[in-house]
């Protein structure tokens, strides 16, 4: 409970992640290239730090929240990144989505260090990430996530160790592939029903229940009759999983036609100026080919 952990990573997720562990009674020195972003955590009680490498110097578990593979690469090997700073035998977690490749490969480069890392990324989007109940997908050392799970469970309600370094964005993956394709289909159904002529909103009502309901419709289909497109999850984090998704199947060899189209849908979403909407929004690219739109 004294240990002190760095926080790397202070967006739509970070700031409430890193708000849920200063309430639960950590301490934490706190870094992102947005200084109101650590203004706002360190008013809060955080201590600020000047680099990712000041974070590591002053912590035993360090956390890192940024965007993508690039990112993590960046805060952690960079200049003035964790790895110059860290101490022998503190533990890297880092709850981005990156690709698992990514993680492998800065794991090895920490471990020349002494420092164990973990994959640890989320699902569950920023309400979650506000109530402490993300779904928290974990790939390392065993011992390592002995040592962070209690942490961990003071922004998930779910912390499962998965399997090796990799794992967790792996698993995160898989999850997001499930995600992007259930919204499509919703799309594609809700346009159908529209078009001929049945209200989208009964339709939604008669089929939640049955085998066709589903967390996602449930949470996109209001949205969508709402005309309310307002992330939530944005269409360019989205292409961002789906990209990882996609390298990730190609090195393995595991084909996914199915992502590969929805990839599609979204990269034409992106041209038409939408990437930064909620990713319920897929549902625009089926309108404009039906000619309809969803509604109440
Ligand atoms: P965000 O863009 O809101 O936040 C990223 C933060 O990282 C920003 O504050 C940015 O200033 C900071 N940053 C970028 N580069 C940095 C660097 N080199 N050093 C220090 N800080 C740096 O993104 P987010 O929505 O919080 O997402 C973070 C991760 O969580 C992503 O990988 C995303 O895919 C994943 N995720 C997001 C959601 C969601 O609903 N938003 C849900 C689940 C998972």
């Amino acid at each position: 409970m004294n240990k002190k952990i760095g926080f790397i990573g202070l967006g739509i997720m970070g700031k409430p992640m890193s708000k849920n562990l200063l309430k639960a009674g950590y301490s934490l020195v706190v870094y992102d290239i947005n200084t109101d972003a650590m203004n706002e955590i360190s008013a809060l009680g955080a201590e600020k730090a000047e680099s990712p490498r000041d974070v590591a110097e002053k912590s035993e578990i360090i956390i890192t929240m940024l965007p993508n593979s690039p990112h993590v690469k960046r805060a952690v090997l960079g200049p003035d990144g964790v790895i110059y700073g860290a101490k022998t035998g503190s533990v890297l977690v880092d709850m981005s989505s990156i690709a698992p490749l990514v993680s492998k490969e800065i794991c090895e480069a920490v471990k020349e260090k002494g420092v164990i890392m973990l994959d640890a990324p989320v699902s569950g989007g920023e309400p979650k990430a506000i109530d402490g109940t993300l779904s928290i997908m974990v790939g390392g050392d065993e011992e390592a996530f002995g040592r962070v799970e209690e942490i961990l469970k003071t922004m998930g309600s779910s912390v499962v160790l998965v399997g090796e370094i990799g794992s967790g964005n792996v698993t995160k993956l898989a999850n997001q592939i499930i995600v992007a394709l259930n919204i499509s289909a919703m799309s594609e159904a809700m346009v159908l029903a529209t078009k001929s002529g049945v209200d989208p909103e009964k339709v939604y009502k008669a089929i939640r229940g049955g085998l066709a309901g589903s967390t996602v419709l449930d949470a996109k289909a209001p949205m969508v009759l709402d005309r309310n497109f307002k992330p939530g999850f944005r269409i360019d984090l989205h292409i961002k999983d789906l990209a990882n998704a996609l390298d990730t199947a190609h090195e393995v060899g595991a084909p996914i036609p199915l992502t590969s189209q929805v990839m599609e849908i979204m990269q034409a979403l992106k041209v038409d100026g939408k990437e930064k909407q909620d990713h319920s929004g897929i549902v625009q690219y089926y309108e404009k080919l039906a000619k309809v739109e969803v509604k109440k």
